[in-house]
């Protein structure tokens, strides 16, 4: 009733703003801002629900990252509240609250460098600028171009989507990082430096022992299978291999790959 209630006023407004800007495209954003509505999506956290779904792209994640990019909660208040409500079962949330404070204190500790290789990448990396394909959603895999228009239109993006989205441009596409990383980090409602660019180093390898890599099975399993079905690439889908086969494919040589 309260959420019914939450977007009829939401489609008010952005009846009003067009009426008042009509050169103005697409709506306001799906978050409500400010520290009653950061307190109300705290208050939803599901600890154990959370740890069972967490990596499904419709599972129970808190959808907290903007509140806590735009300071309107801590981190310590959301474990404490965590805790209490789920004690040990809490374990796995907790968990992904602490990469936040690690990526804030290398952030910290190496300031500015966290925009380059920390690392020499464990594999092949590619120096390819940003193509428009990618800036515009339009690769015609159907996944990819959704995890863009998630980023566009709404400013979220699911983690796993983030590390498909994110591996799939590195590895596959061989585009520069820096490039990509710089381009989210200005999309997301959550943008945080940190977090954003030692992710993006995660995945790549700059800033971990090995690359992150998919593959077709593992994306089909946590989208339930939604973005595949429609895929009109799907009779040619670069992920769907085995990860030995893939490992082949992405870094035997340095060519840019499908
Ligand atoms: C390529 C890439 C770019 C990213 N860019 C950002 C960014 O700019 N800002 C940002 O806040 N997060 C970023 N992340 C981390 C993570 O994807 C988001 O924090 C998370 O998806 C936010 O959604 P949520 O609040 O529903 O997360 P949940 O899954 O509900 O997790 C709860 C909280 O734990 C923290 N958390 C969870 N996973 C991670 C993680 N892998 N790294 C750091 N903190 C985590 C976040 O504070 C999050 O709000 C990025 C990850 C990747 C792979």
């Amino acid at each position: 009733m309260e959420e019914i209630k939450l977007e009829k006023r939401r489609a008010e407004r952005n009846a009003q703003i067009r009426a008042l800007f009509p050169d103005v495209h697409g709506d306001d954003s799906v978050f409500a801002g400010g520290r009653e509505a950061a307190l109300s999506a705290l208050a939803r956290i599901d600890p154990p629900q959370y740890d069972r779904s967490r990596n499904f792209l419709d599972g129970k994640v808190t959808r907290l990252s903007p509140y806590f990019r735009h300071g309107m909660i801590t981190l310590h208040e959301a474990a404490s509240l965590a805790v209490q409500k789920s004690g040990a079962r809490a374990y796995k949330l907790v968990f992904e609250f602490a990469w936040r404070d690690f990526w804030r204190r290398v952030w910290a500790k190496r300031g500015d460098a966290i925009e380059r290789d920390l690392e020499v990448p464990k594999v092949p990396v590619g120096n390819a600028p940003l193509p428009d394909d990618i800036l515009n959603g339009t690769t015609r895999l159907a996944c990819m171009d959704q995890f863009v228009r998630d980023l566009r239109d709404v400013g979220y993006v699911h983690n796993h989507a983030r590390m498909w989205f994110a591996s799939y441009v590195i590895h596959h596409r061989k585009i520069d990082w820096k490039l990509a990383a710089d381009w989210y980090y200005g999309e997301l409602l959550d943008g945080d430096r940190a977090s954003n660019h030692l992710s993006w180093q995660w995945v790549g390898s700059t800033f971990s022992s090995k690359p992150y890599i998919f593959n077709r099975e593992n994306l089909e399993r946590y989208t339930l299978g939604s973005l595949c079905a429609t895929c009109e690439m799907r009779s040619r889908c670069p992920f769907d291999m085995s990860y030995e086969s893939l490992e082949l494919k992405l870094f035997s040589n340095h060519g840019v790959g499908a």
